[in-house]
């Protein structure tokens, strides 16, 4: 599952520019027996179990945050704008890659005061003399992502866009494990368009028309050292039941039965309050006339910079937890 997880962090998709991500993913699941295909904004559906029993939507995003060039000056750097919720802080010095391979270096303008900078005092340097070699690398829209090295680090892992990569590598994994029949009509769906707000899993939630709906993402956690925010999640203690964030309060329902399904299991879980963030279950739950949904988080550090950071341990917990509820009647 590690070489999956390496393969997956290093393909380029942030949001809107999808297909490389999405060609990686359709060739995991051509390696498995399972109807697939792939709707008209670019998300992968894949189709398992009969036609009776309920109709679980499960979904990954698949997408990444990154940058986009706005601007490209005479000297050949490039301004850019955010795709999604980018860091400032985490950007100086970081190196991004185009999707054709094109590697640059952000740097920053002088600033006055160092709080108020904002992303229009940073830039690209792609090694370009001027503007005109510069357009011969890049266009304005071509969008990029952070290019840093893949680590393991004992059980724990380091790279950029373990959100949500680590969703997608729970998602195959388990389509992988799933046992010849199943309870339930399961819709296993890697979304796009989920760090620009959620847009993928509205229109698959319209389209599959589920009884339930389940995200599988990241949550923040706890553990560091002075957190924005006091919370309960820690690296290591098992995947979180999500309750609440800012885009969905989690279905009873769909609580209890996570619940009861990790404690007969003996598999840890913890319970997610995340104050900022959201995932696709805030569309799902408000598709057609509503939808029951909750989400399984598995807990990341430094969600959204260059270098984010999961247990092994937990992902593993995780595949057996959604494992376990797909398993069961809902
Ligand atoms: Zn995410």
């Amino acid at each position: 599952m590690i070489d999956l997880i390496e393969r997956l962090t290093g393909t380029f998709g942030p949001a809107g520019s999808e297909g490389k991500i999405r060609a990686l993913l359709c060739e995991e699941v051509g390696k498995l027996n399972h109807n697939y295909f792939v709707d008209t904004l670019g998300n992968l559906v894949v189709t398992v179990g009969g036609r009776s029993g309920k109709k679980i939507l499960t979904a990954a995003h698949m997408d990444e945050i990154g940058l986009m060039v706005t601007f490209i000056d005479e000297n050949g750097f490039l301004r850019f704008t955010n795709i999604g919720g980018v860091l400032k802080e985490t950007l100086l010095g970081t190196r991004v890659v185009f999707e054709n391979g094109i590697v640059g270096i952000i740097g920053r303008e002088k600033i006055k005061e160092a709080k108020n900078f904002d992303l229009n005092k940073l830039y690209i340097d792609i090694g370009a003399k001027d503007r005109n070699e510069a357009q011969k690398m890049v266009r304005i829209g071509s969008p990029a992502v952070f290019y840093t090295p893949f680590n393991r680090l004992g059980d724990r892992i380091v790279a950029k866009t373990l959100d949500n990569r680590i969703g997608c590598a729970v998602l195959l994994e388990v389509l992988k494990r799933l046992p010849s029949s199943l309870p339930n009509e399961v819709y296993f769906v890697f979304t796009v368009q989920e760090e620009v707000g959620l847009r993928g899993a509205r229109t698959v939630s319209y389209r599959l028309e589920p009884d339930y709906g389940l995200a599988v993402d990241v949550t923040r956690v706890g553990d560091t050292p002075e957190p924005d925010y006091k919370m309960e999640v820690s690296l290591g203690k098992g995947p979180a039941v999500k309750i609440k964030d800012s885009s969905v309060i989690c279905h009873p329902q769909v609580i209890q039965l996570m619940i009861e399904t990790a404690e007969t299991n003996n598999i840890p879980y913890q319970l997610e309050v995340l104050e900022k963030g959201g995932t696709d279950a805030g569309a799902i739950h408000l598709s057609k006339e509503g939808i029951r949904s909750g989400a399984l988080s598995i807990p990341c550090r430094y969600v959204h910079s260059p270098g984010e950071m999961v247990d092994l341990n937990d992902v593993e917990n995780g595949v057996s937890l959604l494992l376990e509820l797909l398993k069961k009647n809902w």
